[in-house]
């Protein structure tokens, strides 16, 4: 027997019955960031591996041991893109976007990781990227936000909590840094081994260790909110100042630190408890220094990403997906004369208003198995024709949520009847 061959460990299909959640949230998603002003940005899968080492830093976890990289036919160092921002920014360097103007762009699609697949964390994984470049804030940085609460209140997401910190700039950083380093080296005996390394490349990633025998030397280490500078301290506060008005709800977590280098001042996160351990579902913060750091002229820019599995996970135990990409009509056609009329009248109902979505029974079948399709595709009326209602211009109109009885309608009038049924759910 020929073998059947599976996916690559950590990299999902999404099947049909999976997709409607999908497209919900990036429906929401672009017409949200539409209506904040963002425009789409669309850019390759794969850079070339020096832009990553250069951007999120040597001495992440990223950098260090998830990437993909490999070298092409003639011999290049290309990897696939772990996460968007350095793409976008390199992009907008090498296409001359921030020659005195600033961008808001947004761009979703996969990213690539070689973690160590479990719920919540896979090797290819998506995400719904905006970024502001430009801008030195707080007025987007709170916009930003806003954005993000905004997506969450039209899925009808619940439960999501707000982090929020400030890193400072690479200056203030760097003092605090040296300060970290020095409390970790007095405390060196209980370190274990992941944070020893990380010791000399990258102190800050300490304070994000989830192990519990680190908690105590954790909680007592010197808090960055204590070292920024009066500029960063004032931001952060604008920041908080014009959430607050806005009603959004934060939480200033002086631990939350993010895993890439290149992040200065704001920084946060959306965190949920229903998902266990892979608990953040969108994080982002600003990166004043990166876009000279890859060869731009200065320019502050700051962004966020979501995780879009761990979206709909959430929008599926919460119970909001919906029936997109569904039809709303399932025909069947029972009979000669039914199927010589079929295609003609599945053709006038897409015509009509806004386009009804209209699922034609190909391939003939029994009435009662044509029923049993139209219940599974998902749509919400069936329509139904055999040679009588042909013969009297008429259709049958069966609810296949269980509301109402079964209608007669007239053939001249079903798109309309059909549209007006159906607007409640398509307002
Ligand atoms: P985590 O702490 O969970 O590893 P992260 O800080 O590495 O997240 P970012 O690089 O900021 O995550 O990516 C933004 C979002 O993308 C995360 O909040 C999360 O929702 C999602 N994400 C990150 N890595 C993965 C992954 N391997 N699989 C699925 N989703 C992911
Ligand atoms: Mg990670």
């Amino acid at each position: 027997m020929t073998e059947i061959l599976q996916a690559v460990r950590g990299m999902n299909d999404v099947l049909p019955e999976q997709s409607s959640a999908w497209q919900q949230l990036e429906r929401v998603a672009r017409e949200t960031l539409a209506q904040y002003g963002y425009r789409e940005i669309r850019l390759p899968l794969l850079e070339r591996t020096e832009l990553f080492k250069r951007s999120i830093g040597e001495f992440t976890d990223i950098v260090e041991k998830e990437m993909y990289t490999f070298e092409d036919r003639g011999g290049d160092s290309l990897t696939l893109r772990p996460e968007a921002t350095a793409g976008i920014v390199r992009a907008a360097i090498s296409n001359g976007l921030l020659h005195n103007q600033r961008q808001k762009v947004w761009c979703m699609g996969p990213m690539f990781r070689y973690e160590r697949p479990q719920k919540g964390r896979y090797r290819q994984f998506h995400q719904i990227d905006a970024e502001a470049l430009g801008f030195p804030g707080p007025d987007v940085d709170a916009e930003l936000i806003l954005m993000t609460a905004r997506m969450w209140r039209r899925l009808g997401l619940r439960g999501l909590r707000l982090n929020l910190n400030s890193l400072g700039t690479a200056e203030s950083r760097a003092v605090y840094r040296a300060r970290l380093v020095d409390y970790f080296r007095a405390h060196a005996s209980v370190l274990d081994a992941d944070s020893a390394r990380r010791l000399d490349g990258n102190p800050l990633r300490i304070l994000d260790s989830k192990n519990p025998a680190m908690a105590e030397v954790v909680a007592g280490a010197p808090s960055i909110t204590d070292h920024l500078d009066p500029e960063s301290a004032e931001h952060f506060a604008t920041l908080q100042a014009q959430l607050s008005a806005a009603g959004v709800e934060f939480v200033v977590n002086p631990r939350l630190v993010r895993g890439l280098d290149y992040y200065s001042r704001t920084v946060f996160e959306w965190v949920t408890t229903d998902l266990g351990s892979q608990d953040a579902v969108c994080s982002g913060g600003r990166y004043d220094g990166l876009v000279a750091q890859l060869g731009g002229e200065p320019a502050p820019a700051i962004g966020w990403a979501l995780g879009e599995e761990r979206i709909v996970e959430l929008m599926r135990l919460q119970g909001l997906v919906g029936n997109e990409g569904r039809p709303d009509v399932y025909l069947v056609l029972a009979g000669a004369a039914a199927d010589a009329v079929g295609l003609g009248l599945a053709e006038r109902l897409r015509d009509a208003g806004r386009g009804l979505r209209v699922e034609t029974n190909c391939g003939g079948g029994s009435f009662k198995s044509q029923l049993k399709r139209a219940d599974k595709s998902g749509a919400r009326y069936a329509v139904i024709v055999g040679d009588d209602e042909v013969a009297k211009r008429v259709a049958a109109v069966k609810s296949l949520r269980g509301e109402g009885e079964q209608r007669e309608i007239a053939f001249d009038d079903l798109a309309v009847e059909l549209s007006r049924a159906l607007e409640p759910e398509t307002a």
